[in-house]
Parts: structure tokens; C-alpha cells; sequence
């Protein structure tokens, strides 16, 4: 399946590395989405995000390429204070995300990609992800509707659900396959 990215590939051939940053409304998934695409694991339980600083995680895409993502958590400091630019001005790529079943995470997430599109790198690639896609019962957010605003802006656009382990290599390996790679100098 060379067309699919793969978590697993070892480092061989060229390495491109990226800082993903993580953004969006408290409680809507960030770091579960991060916990599954990093050690494939869900919790259930966790209380809302006390993130550690940074993870990373490669991807293997077909021609011996191998993206790093150095992936920031927000480390739940939009619940007290709103986020330094710092935390993304140098970003490469954000995931922006919303929680399907709540109407205000969706608001919250525009106004994300309006503060990345003013202030963050000009090149920056920006996916949008509906999370907490399994719960389908207490959808508020319709997926036509988030699609359309995500076409509109530019946006990569998936629902995921962290818990099912839905969409979520999808979004990453989609990220990874839009960065403009060959206009970069490879690490290795
Ligand atoms: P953060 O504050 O945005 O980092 O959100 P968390 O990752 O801490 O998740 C907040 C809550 O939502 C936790 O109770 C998670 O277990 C739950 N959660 C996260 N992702 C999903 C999902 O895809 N489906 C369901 N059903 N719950 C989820």
C-alpha cells in the first residue's frame, strides 16, 4: 500500500521535520487526538488536557520521505489565559479542531484560523478536524457545513474520532503529504 502513510517507517532517506501545533476550544480532543496518532491508545477517563510539552511522530510517504512532526499540545492554557503567539508563530502546520457536538467549538475554531491566517507563517498548513466523530447521536455540527467553511478557506478537513481511532492517521498523513517538501532542504 504505498500510497498509505505509514506510522512505522524507519528514518531512512530524506527526514523533513515540522512543528504542528494543536489548537482549539478546552475538552474538544486535542491531546486524544494527539495520544492516539502518537501511542495509538485512548483513555477514556483522562481529565482535560495537563499535556506534556511537546511529542513527535514520523510518517513514512512513498519515495523514501519521512515527515517528523514535533507536535505541540496546548497544554490546556486556553482554559486560563489565551495563547501566547509564540506557540505558534513558528509553527509550520496547525490541527484545528472542534467537537462535533458542540456548536461553540466550531465558532472557537474560526476564530483560530483567523488569528493562524493574521499572524502565524504565511505558508502555514492548516487542517480542520471535527472530533468526537462516534458520537453521532449528539451531532449539532453538520459535516456539509464544516466542509464548505473548510473549501472556502483552504483548510484540510476531516472528522475524526480519537476514541475509534477514525480519520486520525488520515489527517496526520494528509498533513504531512501537503507540506511543500520540495521546496525544502531535507535534514538528513
Ligand atoms: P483537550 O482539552 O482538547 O485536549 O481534550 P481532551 O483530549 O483532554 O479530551 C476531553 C474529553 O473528551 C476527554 O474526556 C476525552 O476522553 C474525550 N474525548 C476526546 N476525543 C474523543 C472522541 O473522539 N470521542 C469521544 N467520545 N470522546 C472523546
Amino acid at each position: 500500500m504505498s500510497n498509505q502513510g505509514n506510522r512505522q517507517t524507519p528514518q531512512t532517506g530524506r527526514l523533513y521535520q515540522f512543528k504542528l501545533v494543536l489548537l482549539g476550544e478546552s475538552a474538544v480532543g486535542k491531546s486524544s487526538l494527539v495520544l492516539r496518532f502518537v501511542k495509538d491508545q485512548f483513555d477514556d477517563y483522562r481529565e482535560s488536557t495537563i499535556g506534556a510539552a511537546f511529542l513527535t511522530q514520523t510518517i513514512g510517504l512513498d519515495n523514501n520521505t519521512t515527515v517528523k512532526f514535533e507536535i505541540w499540545d496546548t497544554a490546556g492554557q486556553e482554559r486560563y489565559k489565551s495563547l501566547a503567539p509564540m506557540y505558534y508563530r513558528n509553527a509550520n502546520c496547525a490541527v484545528v479542531v472542534y467537537d462535533i457536538t458542540q456548536a461553540s467549538s466550531l465558532e472557537k475554531a474560526k476564530s483560530w484560523v483567523k488569528e493562524l491566517q493574521r499572524q502565524a507563517d504565511p505558508n502555514i498548513v492548516i487542517a480542520l478536524a471535527g472530533n468526537k466523530s462516534d458520537l453521532s447521536a449528539r451531532r449539532v455540527i453538520d459535516t456539509e457545513e464544516a466542509k464548505a467553511y473548510a473549501d472556502d478557506t483552504g483548510l484540510l478537513f476531516f472528522e475524526t474520532s480519537a476514541k475509534t481511532a477514525t480519520n486520525v492517521n488520515e489527517l496526520f498523513t494528509s498533513i504531512a503529504r501537503k507540506m511543500p517538501l520540495d521546496q525544502l532542504a531535507a535534514n538528513s
